[in-house]
């Protein structure tokens, strides 16, 4: 059994900036055997929801109505890698293109729905404390190091 550490939108809770959800029942499906841990770290940051969607502009996050909130992106940020790290967790699964949870690719900082190479907040500190990060997107490669590691 693995522990695994999930952006808890990718599992049906409705704390995207929207007050929606984007459950992937691939992800949900991985209940049966595994222990998964939802987070979202901009709720944990102390962001509302719904809320104004922000995207990452240079060194700073900010909303579309030109708010700074840097600072609960990064509370949220540390709340995370605080209980990726207190679980143990064998690797996470994180939600692509957002300024928190991405993986690999973001929105730009132009709010033009234009996308560019690059980490979320919280994202770039679990990888820099170590952390495995997939993302939605490549389940496939979830299967497959569950698969080496037996943990199927
Ligand atoms: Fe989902 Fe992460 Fe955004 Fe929360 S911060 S809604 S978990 S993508």
């Amino acid at each position: 059994m693995a522990k695994i550490l999930v952006s808890h939108c990718l599992l049906g809770c409705c704390c995207r900036y929207k007050g929606d959800h984007c459950q992937n029942d691939d992800i949900v499906s991985l209940a049966k055997y595994h222990t998964l841990i939802p987070v979202c770290p901009e709720q944990m940051g102390g962001l509302p929801t719904p809320r104004d969607p922000s995207e990452i502009v240079e060194d700073k996050v900010i909303s579309c109505q030109g708010i700074d909130v840097t600072l609960q992106y990064h509370q949220g940020a540390q709340m995370t890698l605080d209980i990726a790290k207190l679980n143990r967790v064998d690797f996470a699964i994180m939600k692509l293109k957002s300024p928190s949870c991405g993986k690999g690719i973001i929105y730009d900082g132009t709010f033009t729905s234009h996308l560019k190479e690059g980490n979320g907040i919280t994202v770039d500190l679990l990888l820099k404390n170590g952390i495995e990060v997939y993302h939605d997107e490549e389940m496939n490669k979830v299967f497959e190091r569950l698969n080496e590691t037996g943990k199927e």
